[in-house]
């Protein structure tokens, strides 16, 4: 859903994107948001600069101003090239499918090494997999299980995430938004 500005906005939904110095989100999985009170506090601190606005305005009987859309921060902060281990970025990196059999309704994960035979909880170790396929496998080992992964698990890159975030857009996402996210979406068929 692409939401279009209106002054009927209410102030929460009218999130600032955040951009780094260079003028690429902050960070993609999460989205880098910052609520409206953030957002203006940092231009009033002279952190950030305006990029787009909302129609949206906040008034106080000494000033008036548009909400911003989407800020710059002033300095560049350095970029962690390793997207962190969360849930949504293990589905995320396997596309919201299950690795087994492909469905995509009623997702867990699955350790190939299960927990209780030593198995650890990172990105080499756990995939997506289905509730079904889940209790199928059970705890048996991956390589006796019969079953077989579509792709094994692995590290994924930013850019991994961020190729496969193309398919999965946040449910909010602000039509002034769309030039740092999607900025090449039109080159793609
Ligand atoms: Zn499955």
């Amino acid at each position: 859903m692409i939401i279009s500005s209106t002054e009927r906005v209410p102030l929460e939904k009218c999130p600032a994107l955040v951009l780094n110095a260079d003028f690429r989100p902050l960070s993609y999985y999460p989205l880098s948001l910052w609520c409206w009170q953030d957002a203006v506090k940092s231009v009033f601190l002279n952190r950030v600069s305006i990029v787009s606005n909302y129609e949206r305005k906040v008034r106080s009987p000494s000033y008036e101003m548009n909400l911003p859309s989407v800020i710059a921060l002033k300095s560049y902060i350095k970029q962690s090239e390793q997207p962190s281990f969360t849930r949504f970025n293990v589905f995320l990196r396997d596309k919201f499918t299950c690795q087994y059999c492909g469905d995509k309704k009623d997702l867990t994960f699955d350790h190939l090494l299960a927990k209780s035979k030593g198995g650890v909880t990172d990105w080499e170790n756990v995939v997506t997999a289905c509730s079904t396929c889940n209790v199928k496998k059970g705890g048996r080992l991956y390589a006796y299980s019969g079953m077989k992964l579509f792709r094994k698990p692995f590290r994924p890159t930013v850019d991994d995430l961020h190729q496969n975030g193309r398919n999965f857009p946040p449910n909010f996402l602000h039509e002034s938004w769309m030039d740092y996210l999607y900025w090449d979406v039109e080159l793609l068929p």
